[in-house]
């Protein structure tokens, strides 16, 4: 059923967002932080909905740890990290940013308070335009900047994105939130010298399938089938495929599969300024009077 398996995705990934959250994550490298976090999941017996993301200081979204990747959390860094988690394709997505530099605390604080206030204004009708300008109010307010290039979304079964855009700024337009569908919220925060706009950056360590085409390459064709069976069209790393292709094949073959676009990679995104970026999110199901925010916990 599928409200109730929103309702589980979003109980297990509220449960891991949290001990996220209270942990000290210093000194641990990236690739430790997303097994672990990985590994919290699939041991409440959900699969992840993407990889784990740990975005650091000026990084707002969308770097995921290499295989073995070395990079050190450090005193000073501020990380967004970002989990998904699924049952039969229904998605629980929240984040929480971590950061033990309390000159920062202001930061985290206002992506906070942004995604509590737009919370307290859910329910089925509300026009996301209303919304964009409650999260930006409430930043602005707090003497920061919204991202606003970065937005929340409606999520489908088996599907991220599902192509309605909740924004973080007013803005012309828009839909309103209809009962029973899911969507998330995830307000991202910058200081008042940031530019309030992320760019592409040249990494690109998330990637999804695009299509099932074959490439006419066996081994290639294999990876692919081995993508649509573990991950259907839910973003996947190449840290997920390294436990059944050794890491250079599996760079080769995703290559490939990269060229003959049947799967697409996701750049980094980068503030504009160079500034660090804060990020909360939570996932929300409109009800008539109000709303089930599916990661929240008591
Ligand atoms: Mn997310
Ligand atoms: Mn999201």
């Amino acid at each position: 059923m599928q409200i109730e398996d929103y309702i589980k995705a979003g109980k297990i990934a509220g449960e891991v967002r949290e001990i996220v959250r209270v942990k000290d994550w210093i000194g641990k490298t990236v690739y430790e932080i997303c097994e672990e976090v990985e590994g919290q999941i699939k041991k409440r017996g959900a699969k992840c909905a993407f990889p784990v993301n740990t975005s650091i200081n000026e990084v707002a979204a969308h770097y995921t740890a290499e295989p073995n990747d070395p990079i050190t959390i450090k005193d000073t860094d501020l990380v967004n990290i970002d989990l998904g988690v699924q049952i039969n394709g229904y998605i629980a997505d929240t984040a929480v940013t971590v950061c033990y530099d309390t000159q920062f605390d202001g930061l985290v604080q206002a992506a906070e308070e942004a995604l509590r206030n737009a919370m307290s204004m859910i329910k089925s009708g509300v026009k996301v335009s209303d919304i964009g300008r409650t999260i930006e109010s409430t930043i602005k307010q707090m003497g920061f900047k919204p991202i606003a290039n970065l937005s929340g979304h409606s999520l489908e079964q088996y599907t991220i994105h599902a192509g309605k855009s909740i924004p973080n700024i007013w803005s012309i337009g828009g839909f309103s939130l209809s009962e029973n569908s899911a969507y998330a919220c995830e307000p991202f925060v910058t200081t008042e010298q940031g530019g309030g706009f992320v760019r592409n950056g040249q990494i690109k360590n998330i990637f999804a399938l695009n299509s099932r085409k074959k490439t006419k390459d066996s081994e290639a064709d294999r990876l692919l089938d081995f993508i649509w069976e573990n991950f259907n069209m839910l973003p996947f790393a190449l840290r997920w495929i390294t436990k059944e292709w050794e890491e250079k094949k599996a760079r080769e073959l995703l290559e490939i599969l990269i060229k003959k676009k049947a799967v697409q990679a996701y750049p980094i995104l980068i503030e504009v300024n160079e500034q660090r970026v804060s990020q909360a999110e939570h996932t929300f199901i409109p009800i008539e009077n109000g709303v089930t925010i599916t990661t929240i916990t008591q």
